[in-house]
């Protein structure tokens, strides 16, 4: 039996969540769920967004299943938490997978790629101040560190190898920030030589998004500092069929969080609209992560299942369904019977 701790999150995320853990167990997952709160659900209960007992209970697990978090936009308001968790429990590689799924009406059927984002520097670091009494001058600063770039290259490489792709696209600023990103590329280029068996390509991010949007297919696994990722994650969502379906997992050297890509989509909130598929099949990569390789398997063909046929799913895949966040979780575990 595995230990997870479960964060249900905000917005639509305790609906989709509630889809998630039916799911996983129906699907036999040995997973003992022992909830926590985070965000905005934790600032009601405990008066803070990050609460002592959550940071303890992932201690002890070392794993989360996390819904999505509200974060307040601009200077007011606490700062994100999901950024507070990956740096905190040093979840330095977010994978987020973008594969086409039979039956959803997306702009290309065939994309198969894997955004590997480096998550806990870049300009992502926190390190945001005025430089004026005035507050009309205000500064970022991007820290891109050796030790940061070589531990993601070297896991997106990895990556790579373990799960037979063939190429890694580094996908880069140095033309233009020569010292930050001109140091990820360096890490890269002395990296890309230990892994002769796959094919590496050099990217400026604008050229990145203009190919990715024109001839996805090209693109395999791709790696990157952190807010860049976080733009193409929602990019290659868009691909293939939107945010709904985009999971993703954030791994450290002790600890991992699986989530999906979406955020806590306050219009959808407490409507039963949410697709709960992304945040399904961040459960997916859990049980492999875990080594639960037939529950894994389980769920992801049912969920293929009842997305190809498109009836019990939600509006975001067919306008035409009735079926909700609820119904679309019935289904899937329906088909696993
Ligand atoms: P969002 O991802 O919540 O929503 C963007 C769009 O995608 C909306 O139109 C929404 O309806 C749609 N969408 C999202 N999830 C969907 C789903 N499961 N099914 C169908 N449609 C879905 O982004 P936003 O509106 O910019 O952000 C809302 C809040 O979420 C903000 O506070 C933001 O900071 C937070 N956020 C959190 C995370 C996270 O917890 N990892 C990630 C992104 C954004």
């Amino acid at each position: 039996m595995h230990t997870v701790t479960l964060i249900k999150g905000d917005g639509i995320g305790p609906s989709i969540m509630d889809e998630a853990v039916k799911v996983m167990d129906a699907a036999g997952a040995p997973i003992h769920w022992q909830e926590a709160y985070a965000g905005l659900a934790a600032v009601e209960r405990f008066g803070t967004p990050l609460p002592e007992q959550t940071l303890a209970a992932i201690d002890q697990t070392k794993l989360a299943f996390k819904g999505p978090l509200t974060t307040s936009i601009g200077g007011k308001g606490f700062r994100s938490i999901n950024v507070v968790l990956r740096q905190t429990y040093e979840l330095y590689a977010n994978v987020r997978p973008a594969k086409s799924w039979a039956g959803v009406n997306s702009r290309y059927a065939d994309v198969d790629l894997v955004i590997v984002r480096e998550n806990t520097e870049g300009l992502y670091a926190g390190l945001e101040h005025y430089l004026t009494p005035k507050k009309d001058i205000a500064e970022s600063l991007a820290v891109v560190t050796r030790a940061g770039s070589e531990r993601i290259i070297e896991y997106a490489f990895q990556y790579a190898r373990e799960h037979q792709r063939r190429k890694v696209t580094v996908c880069h600023k140095a033309n233009i920030l020569k010292y930050t990103q001109g140091l990820f590329l360096d890490v890269a280029r002395e990296i890309a030589p230990r892994y002769p068996e796959i094919q590496v390509e050099e990217k400026i991010i604008d050229a990145t998004c203009m190919h990715l949007v024109m001839h996805p297919q090209q693109f395999d696994v791709i790696v990157c500092t952190n807010m860049f990722g976080d733009i193409l994650s929602d990019l290659t969502a868009g691909l293939v069929g939107g945010l709904g379906l985009m999971p993703g997992a954030n791994i450290g050297k002790e600890a991992a969080l699986f989530e999906a890509v979406h955020g806590s989509a306050p219009d959808l909130a407490g409507k039963n609209l949410a697709n709960p598929t992304a945040v399904i099949m961040a459960g997916v990569m859990l049980l492999r992560h875990l080594g639960e390789i037939e529950a894994a398997q389980r769920i992801q063909s049912a969920v293929e299942k009842v997305v190809r046929e498109g009836k019990q799913v939600t509006p975001d895949l067919n306008p035409d369904s009735t079926a909700g966040t609820v119904e679309m979780g019935n289904a899937i575990v329906a088909a696993m019977a």
